[in-house]
């Protein structure tokens, strides 16, 4: 029995005006399991009227009664755990493990904190001219604020782009991503019983039937989007006539370089497990699938690595003992699969991996999943096209350096800036490379322990999901 999912609107559960429906997919099976609403023009305008009629009263409120509903969110994120849990896996495939014990709780933390941050929103400053002039400022909310999500981490994406904007005074439509759409409309059936109606709206559907109305509406007055390069180029275009202030975070082919004096018995897990196969099957905008080591321990991390990787359980999500979950589509099983042949094509060699199909997850009520090992190449050159490209799957690619400055070379040899990691016991080497490094956030002896604002440089974008984000700072000059 599929269940049939609803856009939240003004506080109601409505479906889409023009009656469609889209079919969510199980990733893990290829099974259909659930439908959303196939919503267009209509439900955008329905949606942004909504949120600006809301718009007044919730922007007039003082920080402690925003922060007191956002409180009661933290609250619907904490006592719905588990079955939010459950559906963001079986929505997109991220297993279990993480949605359960990493997801799910940063939830209810990213809420908490925003209601934290709600009078810092609103905080203003006082400038002395002389004795009989000041001036001020107040921080403002932009008013309606659009947030624009993928499929890779639906929840999260969506928390963090509607609870530091509600934080500070708009009110927010979200538009999940069509492959996977289901948690977050199950987050607006639940939210709907704490926060005033319009607040929050989420409309699912396809990006150019109901995404670009939205774009281009006028009464929507920030965009934030989280998405690839080439939506974020579409995007940016789309809204130039009602020329909006954007927040683009982007994709990523971030390095992880280990250096030869680094702890091998943790870099070689976080530059495998942690960083880019286990972690949603590589699909995670972070994911460090650019590896550069040291030429000393080069043969030596392969070894570990390839021990690594031969570890990994490829298997059902919802399965506590998988490591490794399925691609989140076709359409994305076909890319990432393209490059497997393309590495081999560009004269990479096969370290491990580069098999897919039914048979590598080996159990027969999988077999219509999206499956594909995790898997290394291994080249001298980072000109390839597997190294330039973002892959978003299980593949990563290896490469060896002799002196910090070619890994830094090497490290920003590339159109993105999201995030890098470091592996050295030196302190010195450690912070030139945070510095040297062109990347928004650099992790040193870890990697993807998150920090706000997470915020991209070159093609991974600009801008952020954080409370300030959400103000602009306006100007008033008092003589007297
Ligand atoms: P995508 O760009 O295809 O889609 C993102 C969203 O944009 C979807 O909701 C989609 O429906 C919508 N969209 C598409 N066309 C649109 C249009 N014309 N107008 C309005 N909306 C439109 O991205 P994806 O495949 O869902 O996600 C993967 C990408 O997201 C990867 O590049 C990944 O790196 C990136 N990502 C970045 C971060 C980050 O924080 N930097 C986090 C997660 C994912």
């Amino acid at each position: 029995m599929t269940r049939e999912y609803s856009n939240l609107i003004g506080g109601e559960l409505r479906k889409a005006a023009g009656g469609g429906t889209l079919d969510s997919i199980d990733p893990a099976t290829g099974e259909v399991w659930a439908t959303v609403p196939r919503s267009g023009a209509e439900d955008a305008d329905a949606a942004v009227a909504a949120a600006r009629a809301a718009f007044p009263a919730w922007s007039r409120l003082p920080a402690a009664a925003r922060a007191h509903y956002l409180r009661k969110v933290a609250g619907v994120f904490a006592e719905h755990a588990t079955e939010l849990a459950e559906l963001e896996t079986r929505d997109n495939g991220r297993i279990i493990t993480e949605t359960a014990e990493r997801d799910l709780p940063g939830m209810t933390y990213l809420w908490g904190s925003a209601a934290d941050q709600c009078a810092a929103a609103v905080e203003a400053r006082a400038v002395d001219f002389g004795a009989t002039s000041q001036g001020m400022t107040r921080r403002e909310p932009y008013g309606v604020t659009l947030g624009i999500i993928p499929w890779n981490s639906p929840i999260s994406t969506l928390s963090a782009k509607a609870a530091f904007a509600l934080a500070a005074g708009n009110t927010v439509v979200i538009k999940p991503a069509e492959q996977a759409t289901v948690s977050s409309l199950r987050v607006g059936e639940l939210l709907r019983e704490v926060l005033p109606p319009g607040t929050l709206n989420i409309v699912s559907g396809l990006g150019e039937e109901v995404g670009d109305p939205l774009v281009r509406h006028r009464g929507v007055n920030k965009i934030s989007l989280t998405g690839s390069v080439e939506t974020a180029q579409i995007i940016t275009r789309a809204s130039a006539d009602s020329l909006k202030p954007l927040a683009l975070e982007l994709g990523g082919k971030s390095p992880n370089i280990v250096f030869a004096d680094a702890d091998l018995d943790k870099a070689a897990p976080g530059v495998t497990t942690q960083a880019i196969f286990t972690p949603n099957a590589g699909q995670i905008c972070y994911g460090g699938s650019r590896i550069l080591v040291q030429r000393p321990v080069y043969a030596e991390m392969i070894e570990r690595m390839t021990a690594i990787a031969a570890g990994i359980t490829l298997g059902d999500p919802m399965s506590r003992d998988t490591t490794m979950g399925p691609i989140v589509s076709r359409e994305q099983y076909e890319r990432v699969t393209s490059y497997l042949e393309l590495g081999t094509k560009e004269g990479a060699d096969l370290v491990f991996g580069g098999r897919f199909g039914p048979e590598v997850v080996g159990d027969p009520r999988l077999a219509g999943g999206y499956w594909v090992e995790p898997t290394l190449f291994a080249t001298e050159d980072n000109r390839l096209r597997v190294c330039q490209e973002e892959i978003f799957g299980p593949v990563a690619v290896v490469l060896p350096f002799d002196t910090e400055e070619e890994a830094v070379a090497i490290a920003n040899d590339s159109s993105y800036g999201l995030a890098a990691g470091v592996w050295t016991r030196d302190l010195g080497t450690a912070q030139r490379m945070f510095r040297n490094l062109e990347a928004g956030t650099v992790w040193v002896n870890t990697f993807r322990k998150v920090m706000f604002p997470l915020e991209g440089i070159k093609d991974s974008g600009y801008g952020n999901d954080s409370v300030l984000a959400y103000t602009r700072e306006k100007a008033g000059v008092f003589d007297f």
